[in-house]
Order: C-alpha cells, then sequence, then structure tokens
C-alpha cells in the first residue's frame, strides 16, 4: 500500500471515530463531500495579460511568466476552448488574468460550458449580471491608502460598482503596513452589505529578489518597498494580523466570511507547505497535476509550476490555493475532535466564498 493510501486510509478511520463520538456532525461532514465533488477538477484561466492598476508586487506582473503567451483574441476560439473543458470533465473555473473583467465575453463563453466559477477583479469594471460566477474583488488598503498600494485610488469604486450585487465577495490583501485600516474597511463594508474576506500577501520571487539586492524604485509594479519598508510578514506581524482578524470575524459575523479555522493556519509563521529540494511546494494543490491545470491567456497549459508561478513557494499564503489545498488535504487537521470541527469550517468556507448561494450544492447550514 503505499504512503497515499495509507494517509487516506487513515484520514478515513480517525473520520469515521469522530462522527461517531459526535453524530451531529455527520450533515456537514455530508456537505463537505460534496463540496470536494464541486472541486474535484477544476482549472485556472488566465483571460487577458490587459490590467488597469499597478498594485505593488503584483503577482502576475512582477515576474516573467507571462511574457510565455500571446494572448488569444477570438472569443470563438476562447468558447471552442471552454467547451473541450466542460467535455473533459472540467468542474469549477477560476478566471483571473490579468484583469478578467477586462474580458467579460470571454467569461460569457466559458458560463456556457463551465457550470461553476469564479471571478478574480480588482472590481474597477462592472461585472454583466447575466455571468452566473460569483466574484472576489481585491482590496489593499482603505481610501487613503489604496492609491498608494495599487497605483489608482479604487477604493469606493469597486464597493459602488458593486453595490446589492450577491455574486460578491471582497478580499482584503493584507500586509504588516495596512492592517490598522482592517477595522475602517470591514466597518463599510457591513455598512453596504457586502461580505469580506483577508488574503495575505505572498511575495513574488522578483520582488524578494528586488529587496535582496537593493534595487531601485520604479514606477510600476516596485514603486514603494525597499529593504526597510517592505509587504513581508515575518512571525510577529503574522501573529499580530491573527489576532487582528480572529477580533474581526468575532465582532462582524455574517459580514467577516473568513473562518477563524482558516485564519489560523493562513498565519502559521511556518511554510504552509512541504518543499522540494528547489524550494517548490510538494503538497500544494495549486500545482499543475492532472486534476488542476492553468491555462495561459494562449489557452495552452502552462508549463509552470502552478497558476502562480512567479510566487515564492516558502512565503506563498494565497487564499484560493490554500482553502483548495485544505479541503483535500483533512489529515492537516485530524489530530482531534476540535481540528476535525476546523476542517469543516474551512470546507463550508470554500462554498461560502467561492458557489453562489442558489447553488444546489450549498444548502444553507
Ligand atoms: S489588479 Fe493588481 S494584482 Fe491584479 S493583475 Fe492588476 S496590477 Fe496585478
Ligand atoms: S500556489 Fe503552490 S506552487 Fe504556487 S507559489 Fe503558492 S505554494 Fe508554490
Amino acid at each position: 500500500m503505499s504512503n497515499t493510501e495509507h494517509s487516506l486510509r487513515d484520514s478515513t478511520r480517525r473520520i469515521e471515530q469522530f462522527l461517531t463520538q459526535m453524530p451531529s456532525l455527520k450533515s456537514r461532514y455530508q456537505r463537505s463531500r460534496l463540496i470536494r465533488k464541486v472541486l474535484r477538477k477544476s482549472n485556472n484561466y488566465d483571460l487577458t495579460s490587459r490590467c488597469n492598476l499597478f498594485c505593488e508586487g503584483c503577482f502576475y506582473f512582477e515576474g516573467d511568466d507571462y511574457k510565455n503567451a500571446t494572448e488569444v483574441t477570438d472569443d470563438d476560439a476562447w468558447e471552442a476552448f471552454f467547451k473541450a473543458q466542460a467535455a473533459a470533465g472540467v468542474s469549477f473555473g477560476f478566471f483571473a488574468g490579468a484583469e478578467p473583467a477586462l474580458s467579460q465575453e470571454r467569461l460569457l463563453r466559458a458560463a456556457a460550458h463551465i457550470p461553476r466559477g469564479s471571478i478574480h477583479t480588482n472590481g474597477t469594471i462592472r461585472i454583466r449580471p447575466e455571468i452566473p460566477y460569483s466574484i472576489q474583488i481585491s482590496v489593499w488598503g482603505d481610501e487613503d491608502t489604496t492609491a498608494h498600494f495599487r497605483g489608482g485610488n479604487v477604493f469606493w469604486k469597486s464597493i459602488r460598482n458593486f453595490a446589492n450585487d450577491p455574486r460578491v465577495r471582497f478580499v482584503f490583501t493584507i500586509n504588516p503596513n495596512n492592517l490598522a485600516q482592517l477595522p475602517g474597511v470591514v466597518r463599510i463594508m457591513n455598512d453596504y452589505g457586502h461580505r469580506i474576506m483577508f488574503n495575505y500577501f505572498s511575495p513574488t520571487q522578483t520582488y524578494l529578489d528586488k529587496l535582496a539586492n537593493g534595487a531601485s524604485n520604479d514606477d510600476g509594479f516596485f514603486r514603494i518597498s525597499s529593504d526597510n519598508s517592505n509587504m513581508l510578514f515575518n512571525a510577529e506581524s503574522l501573529h499580530r494580523s491573527r489576532g487582528v482578524v480572529n477580533e474581526l470575524i468575532a465582532q462582524y459575523p455574517g459580514t467577516v466570511i473568513q473562518t477563524r479555522a482558516f485564519n489560523d493556519a493562513l498565519t502559521d509563521p511556518k511554510p504552509l507547505y512541504e518543499l522540494d529540494e528547489q524550494g517548490v511546494a510538494r503538497n500544494c494543490n495549486g500545482r499543475n497535476f492532472d486534476w488542476h491545470q492553468g491555462y495561459r491567456v494562449d489557452m495552452q497549459p502552462s508549463d509552470a509550476k502552478c497558476c502562480m508561478p512567479n510566487v515564492n513557494c516558502e512565503q506563498c499564503r494565497l487564499y484560493t490555493i490554500a482553502i483548495a489545498s485544505f479541503i483535500f488535504q483533512p489529515e492537516r487537521f485530524l489530530h482531534s475532535l476540535a481540528g476535525f470541527q476546523d476542517w469543516l469550517d474551512i470546507c463550508d468556507q470554500f462554498a461560502r466564498v467561492c458557489l453562489l448561494e442558489t447553488d444546489i450544492e450549498w444548502p444553507s447550514a
């Protein structure tokens, strides 16, 4: 029996024990299985290499990977591509970019074939109401600091563009320098009836190299960072961030959709994944495997390590990939009944973030 089979068998045995101990968890466990079915074959699609912002340390442009592909501009070709993807069994699509809202016709063509998906956008452009995917809008600061971090003051624009849109969840990218802004931003989201969760800044290798080499600032994606002042976390700032976010989770249930369990896992100061000799994560579900594949803007399967090829694995805390990894790795949490409940919370969080409330696979608890 292989190690994987051993681990699977051990996890199943432990889960059965926990369910015997607390039978009321059975329906939640059943739901976690449905959620995993939704993600059974999920692919990532970069729809365009265009963007209208200049976020510091951008994981798309701060590196060379995007230069490997020339964007296909024929929407009929995109439709044929998505049709073939669906025929190959793709159950969920992650649609990113650069900025996918600049290619809405392609989103529509995807939606004609791939039933579920999430769009990862900066929120500056409205997304057509007939596109039936969840929308995750990135936020990098408050009204006063968004321009500093993103090269454009788009804070209110995204909040107003998507008022009363049930597809939307905001995702605040935390770095040690914007932590103090979290309570104010969450209060505004609460006032506007929006939901919000949190991502932790995950540097690209290029960003790290520039800091290490004392590179001069430029007018693109390295405008404000230096060795002395940058967006990297250490154990102390992770600990501080964990505390701030956990307080907001307790204070704003319903508005903050991060779970305490997921937040604690993301702010562990150790790397989230096992690293191989080259420093690449072995057990990250964002890697290009047979059941998850990233496609660049030329519609070709990416030969890079994952859909965020520029990011440094040791410091990677990207929330979508972490949550998709944890869902399929219950063994990380099965040390106790409380750990099992944490894992169920994390499975539910994926559904709350990535599925629409109307989804039949997401019956509310
Ligand atoms: S919105 Fe920001 S992070 Fe996203 S692609 Fe544009 S510049 Fe990069
Ligand atoms: S998504 Fe996975 S493979 Fe990609 S940078 Fe992050 S840890 Fe590494």
